[in-house]
């Protein structure tokens, strides 16, 4: 039985998984594509200890193993399908789902439930070997979030959160991306952003903020671009980093577009679910079944944990893009 691949369509998605049963079938597809495998003595065969065939008993060993195990479905109230559709709906690049669209969508008829999916399955987009951006990389700030009008413009501090950027030249176009919220502008946070993201070595790529003069001190290959000297030579000053501007202004019309803003305190998890989506925008079936914890085997988090350390920027392990 070969794994199975990415439903292309809605349409599609809805016939391959209509309910719980299909489901089923598909996580034990993903998780035993050569056939039933037992976890304790690697023997083949098994039987369904249930109607549903989620729980497979090994007829070697008589181990019991859940198609769930190891995934953010293990366990759960919420019917499989619905936890599926959220996947699915999270996986597709653009525009994603907020937790009120998921509720009516699905027909949920708690808020909490959907919000609550919605964060487990952001979890997921967790990765602790998250890699360096490598060779060639543009790097800014800006402010996100807040509806604050009149701050004082460049890097006064508001309701708005700082995020630090940083995107791979690739070519013309970008490569992977890593955005992180930060406390200030000042170096030791800047440097602290580059060193965390940035292979040294790497060439940097910022603007003429002083923040970023001593990189050149620690390994990189600093490339300063100075706004004021741009805008004398007749070109655009916006242009001058291109690929990090053009990220910042799709990351701020997918806040404003699919969430209506974003509260502080979870900005950085929306961070992160916009780097997954990003880093996986051709591959969503990769992205799928990571969600659903089909490839890692991330520890399910519970509604009490996300609540309980908000972003959990400190503790929160690094995410792949
Ligand atoms: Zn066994």
């Amino acid at each position: 039985m070969p794994r199975p691949d990415f439903p292309r369509t809605i349409v599609e998605f809805q016939q391959r998984v209509p309910d719980d049963h299909a489901c089923t079938e598909y996580l034990f597809q993903s998780r035993w594509p050569e056939g039933f495998v037992c976890p304790r003595c690697g023997r083949g065969q098994a039987w369904p200890v249930a109607k549903r065939r989620v729980v497979w008993e090994c007829a070697a060993c008589h181990r019991q193993t859940s198609v769930t195990a190891g995934t953010v479905l293990h366990k759960t109230h919420t019917p499989l399908h619905v936890w599926f559709w959220a996947a699915y709906l999270m996986s597709t690049p653009t525009p994603g789902v907020s937790a009120l669209q998921l509720q009516r969508q699905l027909g949920l008829s708690r808020y909490e439930t959907a919000w609550t999916m919605l964060h487990k399955l952001r979890r997921a987009m967790v990765n602790p070997e998250r890699e360096h951006l490598t060779e060639e990389v543009e790097v800014d700030e800006c402010f996100v979030g807040g509806h604050e009008a009149g701050l004082r413009g460049g890097r006064a501090r508001g309701e708005k959160a700082l995020v630090a950027v940083g995107v791979e030249v690739r070519g013309a176009g970008s490569g992977r991306v890593r955005m992180t919220v930060i406390d200030d502008a000042s170096a030791v946070t800047l440097t602290a952003f580059v060193r965390k993201n940035v292979t040294a070595g790497a060439i940097v790529h910022t603007d003429g903020w002083n923040s970023y003069r001593s990189l050149s001190t620690l390994g990189y290959d600093h490339h300063p671009r100075n706004q004021s000297a741009a805008r004398r030579r007749g070109e655009d000053p916006d242009e001058i980093l291109p690929r990090v501007h053009r990220t910042i202004s799709n990351l701020k019309s997918w806040l404003q577009g699919t969430h209506r803003g974003v509260s502080g305190e979870h900005l950085q998890v929306y961070l992160d679910e916009y780097t997954f989506r990003f880093g996986r925008r051709r591959t969503p079936m990769a992205a799928f079944q990571t969600l659903l914890g089909l490839q890692s085997q991330q520890q399910p988090t519970t509604y009490r944990q996300i609540v309980a350390t908000g972003s959990g920027a400190q503790s929160r392990p690094d995410l792949t893009g």
